[in-house]
């Protein structure tokens, strides 16, 4: 059977690999870090830096098409793996990703909603942002952002004068603070003959910047579902996307805002393994396998909830629980705002 490659060993990788073992396929895992979650269901670790050209080569010519489950890969390591064997999703999906800056150009020429936004390349331009686009706003990280790190929020002027040290100096975007009511997010998939697959929209909850919960159905009209369809179709096809994509979205008065977007599976996809017969990780590894993608819809109502640093604490509770599925990652050391886990309690 073919190889897959995996960038990164976290709960993700983890996560594809089970779904890829299942469909007959040999993982291996490239993972600077020790003891990463996936290296105890992958069948092959690579564990070096991604600066390391030999072990990249090694890796590369071992597999027959090469993923990742997270964006922040250097440039100079995907360009040595892209010489030898594939990168599914592709490059451009990475790149643009990979700043958040890029990523809301990108969406506003799709002809999408997003935020007010503007690029805050020092302490000049935040002056000239907040006043165009005013306070309440979020100062975020161009770079590097994830479960809400890298970001200031901004309520009063008098928080205008410190947010740039919050973010040590790092290039930013300022962006207009949404009065949505609910967020929501659409975990689309695209095949390599360019169908179009998408889960049924998630409703999620987020605490200190990080997802809590994602429930479905969602709260969303009938016309707001297609809208969100749409959207996720529109990002995947000028993309020329090959996976799965996660869409995350406000749901305002004024229609559904685009607040990022994730070239992987995504936290709130999970509640799939559990309410689709084929689930997100399958998903992706369908389509970056070359494989027709899978039906992916929704036969239960789900609510995922994330076990984060303490929440393990719950688990011989939650192993009681009827209806409810553990999934935990196996991370050695339990730390507070670390995913240790998940559970998908099946509501109906
Ligand atoms: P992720 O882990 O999803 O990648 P992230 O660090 O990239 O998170 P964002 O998704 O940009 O962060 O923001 C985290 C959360 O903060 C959002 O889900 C939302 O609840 C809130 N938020 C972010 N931007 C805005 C905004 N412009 N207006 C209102 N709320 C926002
Ligand atoms: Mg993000
Ligand atoms: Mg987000």
């Amino acid at each position: 059977g073919a190889t897959i490659g995996i960038l990164g060993g976290g709960q993700l990788g983890r996560m594809l690999s089970v779904a890829a073992a299942r469909l007959g396929f040999t993982c291996h895992i490239f993972e600077p870090g020790i003891a990463p979650p996936a290296a105890q269901v992958a069948n092959r670790l690579t564990t070096a830096a991604y600066d390391d050209t030999a072990a990249l080569t090694a890796f590369a010519r071992d597999c027959d098409v090469v993923t990742f489950e997270f964006e922040n890969i250097p440039t100079e390591a995907l360009d040595v793996i892209e010489a030898i064997t594939p990168i599914r999703p592709g490059r451009e999906a990475l790149r643009i990703s990979q700043d958040r800056l890029t990523e809301k150009n990108f969406l506003q020429e799709l002809g999408l909603k997003v935020a007010p936004f503007a690029d805050v390349p020092d302490a000049e331009a935040l002056a000239r942002a907040v006043r165009d686009i005013g306070i309440p706003s979020i100062l975020k990280t161009r770079r590097f952002g994830y479960d809400g790190k890298g970001q200031v929020r901004l309520s009063s002027e008098s928080d205008v004068a410190t947010a740039l040290d919050g973010l040590a100096g790092a290039p930013a975007v300022l962006e207009g603070f949404v009065e949505f009511s609910h967020e929501v997010s659409v975990i689309a998939a695209r095949g390599p003959t360019g169908e179009v697959a998408c889960f049924d929209p998630g409703e999620n909850v987020h605490r200190d910047g990080i997802l809590h919960s994602t429930t479905v159905p969602a709260r969303l009209s009938a016309s707001q579902r297609t809208d969100a369809v749409l959207i996720a179709a529109k990002i995947l096809n000028a993309l020329d996307y090959i996976g799965v994509l996660g869409v995350e979205l406000f749901v305002t008065p004024q229609g559904l805002i685009v607040n990022e977007i994730a070239p992987r599976v995504h936290n709130s996809g999970h509640w799939t393994q559990n309410g689709c017969s084929i689930d997100q990780f399958e998903q992706h590894i369908r389509a970056v396998a070359g494989w027709p993608l899978g039906d992916g819809s929704r036969y239960a109502d789900v609510v995922m909830e994330n076990l984060i640093g303490a929440d393990m604490d719950k688990v011989p509770h939650i192993a009681r629980e009827k209806d409810a599925s553990l999934h935990l990652y196996g991370k050695a050391e339990t730390k507070a705002g670390r995913k240790m886990g998940h559970v998908n309690r099946i509501t109906r």
